[in-house]
């Protein structure tokens, strides 16, 4: 045997019976996006490196560590796996001039690549689902998002899941901002860590962000964005906080919050939960007025969040209802490799009329025994055994045995149908 070959490190096998809780997560997630007027949008996972280096801004962790570029060998091309998913929508919707006859709400879902240290909640495959409601100013439609959240959240069952918001104001206001804010942490340089130091004079506001214990109370004591903005920066905010608590969304104001990614401005949010240790935060967003223009389309204001699918998905295991995987109606058990022709035939007829229906099929010298077949047909989940036997069919028959009592009923006993229109019966069987 030759050697084994694994996936890459970070890189994750979603398997059944796992893969039924994303089909199922996936299937919720787009009811709900039809719900609200979103509809899809799917653009390439490789896009050229500067798409990104230009939108998240070249003092990212995201572009400084994080990102899988390489040149195409084929044609020295730049290119870069996306490590999110917004600067690859905007970049589509200014090359097919998506906004020109009004604005748009759009969403996506699927892989995101980073290259970070693998650990619970934080993968180098990763999964998003995201929704960018492009050309409208907000906060009406910044709301509109946080309550789709939150809908979500009540619809999965989760009680532990927070909102923060903030405001990043505008460009003017910010760089007023920052000054006092270099000027506080030179004041204090001999408590920055490495990372600070370095960002001390091309990306400060980042410093906020720190997940650095030792220095939170420096930054906590730091001077707030929010004492730096205008009257329309304010009344944005006001008006959005208006609207959740209309909504009686509740959420609570965090200063600190400046994101990771340098294209917000105004509304950020983020949903976190205390139940997923360090790696708490499933959701998370902002408006970007200046991403459109930052990568050369006309100014359109913009607003959207991405969540993380596996964080979600664990957050809804641990506390929310996650359903069950779905099961087959009906499996067939085949005593004999003769019975296999007229079977198949059947179950594609019953196929046919919307019946789930798996076959026995052989695994190695003929079908196996009856004992064994009855306990893949119990372990299949399914409803009915159908059961092609020898009698039966000469009989022109099939037996269907009903493998799952109804709560608090004896099992059905076994009855019988004819083979010759399984669409007369298929109904039967459905759940
Ligand atoms: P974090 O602070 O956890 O690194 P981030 O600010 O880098 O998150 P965003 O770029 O805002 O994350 O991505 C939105 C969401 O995608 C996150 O809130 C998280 O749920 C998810 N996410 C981000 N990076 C990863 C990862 N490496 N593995 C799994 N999920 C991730
Ligand atoms: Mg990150």
């Amino acid at each position: 045997m030759s050697a084994k070959i694994n996936a890459v490190k970070g890189m994750n096998d979603i398997l059944p019976p796992l893969s039924s809780e994303w089909e199922w997560l996936e299937s919720t997630l787009r009811d709900l996006m039809a719900r609200y007027g979103y509809r899809n949008i799917r653009t390439p996972i490789v896009e050229h490196t500067g798409l990104f280096v230009r939108s998240l801004g070249e003092v990212t962790d995201v572009v400084e560590k994080e990102m899988y570029a390489f040149e195409d060998r084929l044609n020295g091309e730049q290119l870069a796996l996306r490590p999110e998913n917004t600067a690859g929508v905007v970049r589509a919707a200014v090359e097919h001039s998506l906004v020109h006859d009004g604005p748009k709400r759009l969403f996506y879902m699927g892989p995101m690549f980073r290259h970070e240290r693998p650990q619970r909640g934080r993968y180098r495959q990763f999964h998003q689902f995201g929704a960018e409601a492009l050309g409208f100013v907000g906060p009406d439609v910044d709301a509109e998002l946080i309550v789709l959240a939150a809908d979500l959240w009540q619809q999965l069952g989760l009680q532990d899941v927070t909102l923060e918001i903030n405001s990043l104001g505008q460009l003017e206001e910010r760089k007023a901002h920052r000054q006092a804010l270099v000027a506080y942490l030179q004041e204090h340089e001999s408590e920055l860590d490495e990372d600070a130091k370095r960002r001390l004079h091309s990306n400060p506001l980042r410093i906020l962000d720190t997940k650095n214990p030792d220095m939170q109370g420096l930054v906590n004591e730091a001077p707030k964005l929010m004492e730096y903005l205008g009257e329309g920066s304010l009344a944005h905010f006001d008006r959005l906080r208006a609207l959740l608590d209309a909504h009686e969304v509740g959420y609570r104001i965090n200063p600190r919050l400046v994101r990771g990614l340098d294209y917000y401005n105004l509304s950020v949010f983020e949903f976190v939960t205390t139940k997923l240790g360090a790696q708490g935060t499933i959701c998370a967003g902002g408006r970007y007025d200046g991403l459109f223009e930052q990568i050369g389309g006309k100014p359109t204001p913009a607003v959207g969040w991405a969540m993380g699918i596996e964080r979600l998905l664990e957050l809804v295991r641990e506390e929310g209802a996650m359903s069950q995987a779905p099961t087959p109606d009906v499996y067939a058990v085949i005593p004999a490799v003769e019975a296999v022709p007229v079977a198949m035939k059947v179950l594609r007829a019953l196929r046919g009329q919307g019946v789930s229906a798996v076959m026995h099929a052989a695994v190695g010298d003929g079908m196996g025994s009856m004992k064994s077949q009855f306990k893949k047909a119990d372990g299949s989940g399914a409803r009915y055994a159908l059961i092609f036997g020898e009698q039966e069919l000469a009989a022109g028959n099939v037996a269907v045995k009903p493998l799952r009592a109804e709560p608090d009923a004896a099992p059905a006993d076994q009855f019988i149908e004819s083979l010759d229109n399984p669409a007369a019966w298929a109904a039967k069987l459905k759940h």
